[in-house]
């Protein structure tokens, strides 16, 4: 029998949680009977403990799912999209446990997460559910004969996910794995595991089977690494860190050269044209930097404005962060609209980029302090006139922190964008279609955003391009990521 935690979630609600390893569905302690403090970053506080996984545990839930998979690839189309969407009736049902969860843990604003977080993750399990028993191959016609193809399972899969959107990107991973006959082990990060411990009540409550979905946490250089070194593993999906990302294919490499996807950083260039509705524009290009404070891949962190329009779109920008002045705060709290950064770490991280930012020769316009001196809460901060050499311009920060400069031409700022190793998602600001149509040609991005930022529907695929990395979640596109194709070839003989 595995312990249970309890959190404070909104309105005083109490909410109980296993602390075990889900394998098998079933909670257990991990097999070393090590274990990972859970800390609230609004506070600093621990809010309690949670197994963590070693090799021996990743085993375990190998030979779970390995057993699972055998009748789980079997199950007609129409049964495994009535789980998918059992599964996403609970979640709605459980919102507000989720959406608490996720704001004690990892600070994200239970307002971001109850209005959009689990609705895209709810959204995400209906798409996939829409695609069972749809997933088909072709019919080829060859010399001497006729072949068709089929879309097979790859097997026993890992997800190994971050804590900024947990629920969310943890959703874009399962619902294609699970309809494309596959089983799963989910990773979750360290510094958010208590949404993925109700997650795994859920997916036991919805019927799914054991062994289908397996929900370990432990730390990324035991657990994630033995998850992804195992040779049973045939996938790993991943979403976080490049330096996380390149240890795992290098484990990929040396061991048995599995399937991996990778979800990694970006630094988003969003690209404002003297031609724009100028309003929305300073509406997208804030939110693109201060949703999730910041701590989102897609970020629009480094802003481009035409020279025509700068000076008076920076003030702009200025007067409009001083005319919606943040609630710092608690954010479970549905007036709180900025929360704490997930971690001292990315706290320590985020103001040393600030100070570098200051030191650069760059106009600080707004921000570029803590906030309190109680949990991990930043300033929203935004530098103009920064120098295409600046660390603020050239490093993912993660935070809240914009970094504004000037263009002339298409050709410059089309240069200026592409600049850089990342290339995950880009936004532009124009009124001019053609030159939308141009400039989105001409970036080197998984995504571009016309006259918005970084909006996100299940059935658009998402994902970076150069060192953002590669694959690709949610859309049609991923279920490829999550299939092998085999071909079946006939050959006809002659008629004697
Ligand atoms: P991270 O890469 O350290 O952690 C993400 C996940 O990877 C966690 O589950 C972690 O346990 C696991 N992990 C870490 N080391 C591993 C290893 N050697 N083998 C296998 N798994 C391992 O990310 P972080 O430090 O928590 O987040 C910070 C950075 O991650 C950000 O700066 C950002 O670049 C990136 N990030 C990207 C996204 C995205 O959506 N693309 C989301 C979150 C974080």
């Amino acid at each position: 029998m595995s312990s249970k935690l309890t959190v404070t979630g909104v309105q005083g609600r109490q909410i109980t949680i296993p602390t075990g390893l889900f394998i098998h569905n079933e909670f257990v302690p991990s097999s070393t009977g090590q274990t990972l403090a859970v800390e609230n970053p609004s506070t600093g506080d621990q809010l309690g403990t949670i197994s963590a996984a070693g090799p021996e545990d990743i085993n375990k839930a190998v030979e779970s799912a390995k057993s699972a998979f055998k009748s789980w690839r079997t199950v007609p189309g129409p049964a495994k999209a009535q789980l998918l969407l059992k599964l996403a009736e609970l979640l709605e049902r459980d919102a507000q446990d989720l959406a608490s969860l996720e704001a004690v843990d990892a600070g994200v604003l239970y307002t971001d997460s109850i209005g959009m977080n689990i609705p895209q993750a709810v959204g995400c399990l209906r798409y996939y559910a829409g695609w069972a028993g749809k997933i088909d191959g072709k019919t080829l016609d060859m010399e001497g004969g006729i072949a068709y193809t089929h879309r097979e399972p790859l097997g026993v899969c890992g997800a190994i996910v971050p804590w900024n959107a947990p629920l969310m990107i943890t959703i874009w991973k399962l619902a294609p794995a699970l309809v494309t006959g596959n089983v799963l082990i989910i990773k979750s990060s360290e510094l958010s595991p208590l949404y993925a411990q109700r997650l795994a009540e859920l997916v036991k409550e919805a019927g799914i089977p054991p062994g289908v979905v397996n929900i370990v946490t432990g730390e990324g250089a035991s657990a994630g690494q033995a998850l992804s070194e195992h040779m049973d593993v045939r996938k790993i999906a991943f979403t976080g860190s490049a330096l996380a990302g390149r240890k795992i294919l290098q484990a990929a490499s040396r061991t048995n050269l599995k399937k991996v996807s990778l979800e990694l950083g970006g630094k988003g260039p969003s690209i404002v044209f003297d031609d724009c509705d100028i309003e929305n524009a300073l509406l997208w290009t804030r939110l693109g930097i201060t949703a999730n404070n910041g701590q989102i891949c897609a970020a629009g962190s480094r802003i481009y404005v035409q020279a025509s329009i700068y000076d008076r779109f920076v003030e702009a920008y200025k007067k409009a962060a001083a005319a919606a002045p943040t609630v710092a705060g608690n954010p479970l709290d549905i007036s709180t609209t900025k929360g704490p950064v997930v971690s001292r770490v990315q706290h320590e991280k985020i103001l040393e980029f600030i100070r570098q930012g200051k030191q650069s020769g760059a106009r600080l316009l707004f921000g570029g302090e803590r906030i309190g001196e109680k949990g991990y809460f930043v300033e929203n901060t935004a530098f103009a006139d920064v120098g295409d050499d600046a660390t603020i311009m050239r490093e993912e920060i993660f935070g809240p922190v914009a970094s504004i400069a000037k263009f002339t031409t298409e050709e410059e700022v089309i240069f200026k964008a592409n600049d850089s190793h990342h290339g995950l998602s880009a936004a532009i600001f124009t009124n001019d279609v053609n030159r939308a149509h141009r400039v989105s040609k001409g970036l080197e991005s998984g995504q571009v955003t016309v006259n918005a930022w970084a909006m996100l529907s299940p059935n658009v695929p998402f994902g970076g391009v150069k060192e953002s990395g590669f694959g690709r979640d949610m859309g049609e596109e991923a279920l490829e990521g999550w299939t092998t194709v085999k071909a079946i070839k006939y050959h006809i003989l002659p008629r004697l």
